[in-house]
């Protein structure tokens, strides 16, 4: 054995116990650590040595040219995009999945139990978000992969709708999408399978600046296509507004006419855990696939998402994934394989920190996470609908504050106001555009913000802008 190898290996202890320190090093100080560093110099690119230097060796490197750099993004004050953290229970999880190193493929016949652990893990998620076991599902890296997966099968199923195997023969026809307001990543999916991104009929959005589809716009849309299978993508919380298309109608069109429905609910699905907000995804249950992000509102560490397609569509989900030539079918818990199921082949044991979280927490642990983040968000929202400097882009609907400066005639100075309140250190937003307006994000999502982080960025906001003046 190689000697740094065969030294590694012999105190494999003092070193795991050295990572076990830093690690926690890190979470205990993550409310003080920046969430931005000024780094516009890349560091020295290294190149491979010949006879490379020991793990030690290696996170000494590791210490003095990345570390100090690496910025609070699973901390309480991350605001921007729809950054969650990571709860105890997962990080016990992810530190396992990789320790047992499985490959997760089959349910039966590889002599590994992964498979099972994230069939139940499905389960887990579908208990915790109130949906039927009507669907199937599996673990990706993240919500852009998990409308990739969906689209795919929905690809499958137009084709079936006009009698070809669009997985043998490829896509050899043009065919609608409808939607209205969709996150990037579905037209990232749509260009990857060769639908193509300007085969996009787009719905009116509902009156008063809404993000939400007009349902009497989509019904007169489909009208228009008629009778040709199209695929409606709508949405379970828009990111600018978290907006949400009315489902329950949708579930009633969908009675009408001839569709593939998907949601995408990447955070917005988190809804469900909650008395206060369940309505929002009222008839979700009746879509042929969902989007759901675990590395958002679970609080799993990246990469980790779910897709759930309904169980009547599995032999389409075969045929759009089939790996092996003989892919059974039969009952999904028995001889089951993922590789005939989704886009990888070898996959870690992606649910298991999800597992563990959803094991040690329960319906209970997420739903005051969900309540918490949704309270910070009202708070903070009145915080700003109160100011004399700031005012709210769009109603506080879930977990998401999208605002602007009052004073709209200089559109440039909120760019330079998010960029010094960032450059703080001390809280992160990103900008966005709506109704005509430069505005600013803030998403809660981390199960650590607390109403003191809330007091903290808006104080810090009253100085950025008087600085400002
Ligand atoms: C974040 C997000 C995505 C993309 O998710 P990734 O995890 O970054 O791949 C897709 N849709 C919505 C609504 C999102 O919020």
């Amino acid at each position: 054995m190689e000697k740094y190898l065969e030294n590694d290996w012999s105190q494999i202890d003092r070193l795991l116990e050295k990572i076990k320190k830093q690690g926690l090093s890190y979470l205990n100080t993550i409310s003080d650590r920046r969430t931005s560093v000024d780094q516009n110099v890349l560091p020295d690119i290294k190149r491979i040595s010949e006879s490379g230097y020991g793990t030690e060796k290696a996170l000494e490197i590791f210490n003095e040219k990345f570390e100090p750099v690496i910025v609070a993004s699973s901390g309480p004050r991350y605001w921007g995009f729809v950054t969650g953290g990571s709860t105890p229970a997962s990080i016990a999880g992810d530190w396992l999945a990789s320790v047992y190193d499985q490959n997760t493929q089959a349910s039966k016949g590889q002599g590994d139990v992964s498979a099972v652990i994230e069939l139940e893990t499905i389960k887990l998620m579908l208990d915790l978000l109130g949906l039927p076991e009507s669907f199937l599902g599996g673990f990706v890296t993240g919500a852009t992969m998990s409308n990739f997966t969906c689209m795919a099968v929905a690809r499958q199923w137009i084709g079936k709708e006009k009698g070809k195997d669009v997985a043998k023969d490829g896509v050899s026809f043009p065919f609608k999408i409808v939607t209205a307001t969709p996150h990037s990543s579905s037209l990232k999916s749509l260009s990857l399978l060769g639908i193509g991104s300007s085969n996009i009929v787009k719905v009116k959005t509902m009156a008063g600046n809404r993000e939400a589809l007009s349902v009497e716009d989509l019904e007169k849309q489909i009208l228009e296509l008629q009778d040709e299978p199209f695929i409606l993508i709508s949405s379970g919380g828009t990111v600018n507004t978290v907006d949400f298309d009315d489902f329950k109608a949708i579930a009633e069109l969908k009675k009408k006419y001839k569709f593939w429905w998907h949601i995408d609910a990447a955070f917005g699905g988190f809804a469900a855990c909650t008395e206060e907000t369940k309505h929002l995804v009222d008839g979700w249950e009746n879509a042929d696939s969902i989007t759901i992000d675990c590395h958002k509102w679970l609080n799993v560490p990246y990469e980790s998402a779910v897709f759930f397609i309904k169980e009547q569509h599995k032999l389409l989900q075969v045929e759009t994934f089939q790996n092996s030539n003989a892919p059974y079918l039969g009952d999904p818990l028995e001889n089951f394989s993922y590789l005939n199921f989704l886009p990888e082949n070898s996959r870690r044991l992606k649910a298991l920190p999800a597992w563990f979280s959803m094991m040690a927490y329960g319906k209970k642990g997420y739903q005051e996470i969900v309540e918490n983040n949704i309270t910070l968000s009202k708070k903070f929202g009145e915080f700003i609908d109160h100011s004399s400097d700031f005012k709210l882009l769009a109603p506080v609907r879930l977990n998401t504050v999208c605002f602007t400066l009052k004073d709209s005639a200089d559109q440039d100075k909120v760019e330079r106001f998010l960029e010094l309140l960032n450059h703080t250190g001390k809280v992160f937003m990103t900008p966005t555009f709506y109704n005509q307006h430069k505005g600013i994000r803030a998403a809660f999502v981390n199960w650590r913000t607390d109403e003191k982080d809330i007091e903290l960025v808006f104080n810090l906001m009253n100085e950025v802008i008087t600085a400002l003046k």
